[in-house]
């Protein structure tokens, strides 16, 4: 799978330094452990600032287990949905990349260019330092500004 994905997220993930242990099935659990489990490194998850990244790169890479907040199935729907929205796309072989308008984005917030991260307050195509700075700070219904002043182009 692709190589060229931007991982400085993984800073940033919630589930670092932790054990991993409850993001993976073991062998011979039962529907309660595995919910119970399940449910404890979703707890993790809740909070983190890279759920979107973290469970694009899962299905990017087609890893298993918890991430992004989401088991294998809940991972598999919600792949589905990307692929119906054109946010991912089906290449040769079955290949699953990010959509082309996914890429370099005019981030509709700041006006910059850059990586497409997700939607912001009203569907809001955001790159990813927008997306991040809005998330940290909890989601609220405009996107904060960033400290420094947006550049603007000369008309
Ligand atoms: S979404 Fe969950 S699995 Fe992914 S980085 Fe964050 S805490 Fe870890
Ligand atoms: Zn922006």
């Amino acid at each position: 799978m692709t190589t060229t994905q931007d991982h400085r997220w993984r800073s940033q993930a919630r589930c670092r330094g932790t054990g991993i242990g409850a993001f993976f099935s073991r062998t011979g659990e039962t529907t309660t452990e595995k919910e119970a489990r399940e449910a404890q490194a979703k707890k993790l998850c809740e909070d983190c600032p890279v759920t979107r990244e973290c469970a694009l790169a899962a299905i990017l890479h087609g890893d298993v287990g918890i991430a992004g907040g989401m088991n294998d199935d809940e991972r598999a729907l919600y792949r589905r949905r990307l692929l119906r929205s054109g946010d991912l796309v089906a290449g040769p072989g079955r290949r699953i990349a990010p959509g082309p308008g996914t890429r370099r984005l005019l981030c509709e917030h700041c006006r910059r260019r850059g990586k497409y991260a997700g939607r912001g307050p009203e569907g809001l195509r955001l790159i990813t330092t927008c997306w991040t700075r809005w998330v940290k700070a909890g989601r609220p219904t405009a996107v904060p500004d960033p400290v420094y002043k947006p550049r603007r182009t000369a008309a």
